[in-house]
């Protein structure tokens, strides 16, 4: 059985209760780059900083949020990253390995 596309709506809209990480990765190199808990559903167009639950590796030059391999992610834009929509893939962690 293929897995129901309707499943994986209902994990990402509903949020659960807060289980909702994404991990963010480079789209260049697959580098891991942090853990985001992201809130609602949609797209990920920005990642809160308060959200950013762990920081595996980025760095940050002239308000540019880079891997380490010189791609540029995003945009700091004070409270949040302003997310460039090619340059990172992320990956939920589904409710039912917690
Ligand atoms: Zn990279």
């Amino acid at each position: 059985m293929p897995e129901k596309a309707e499943n994986r709506v209902q994990w990402t809209e509903t949020g659960l209760d807060g289980r909702n990480m994404l991990t963010i990765r480079c789209s260049a190199c697959k580098q891991k780059l942090w853990k985001y808990k992201k809130l609602g559903p949609g797209e990920v167009l920005r990642c809160h900083k308060t959200r950013i639950t762990r920081v595996y590796a980025y760095k940050l030059e002239g308000g540019k949020i880079k891997c380490a391999c010189g791609q540029v992610i995003g945009i700091d834009k004070g409270k949040y990253f302003k997310m460039i929509r090619k340059a990172f893939t992320y990956s939920g962690t589904k409710d039912h390995k917690l």
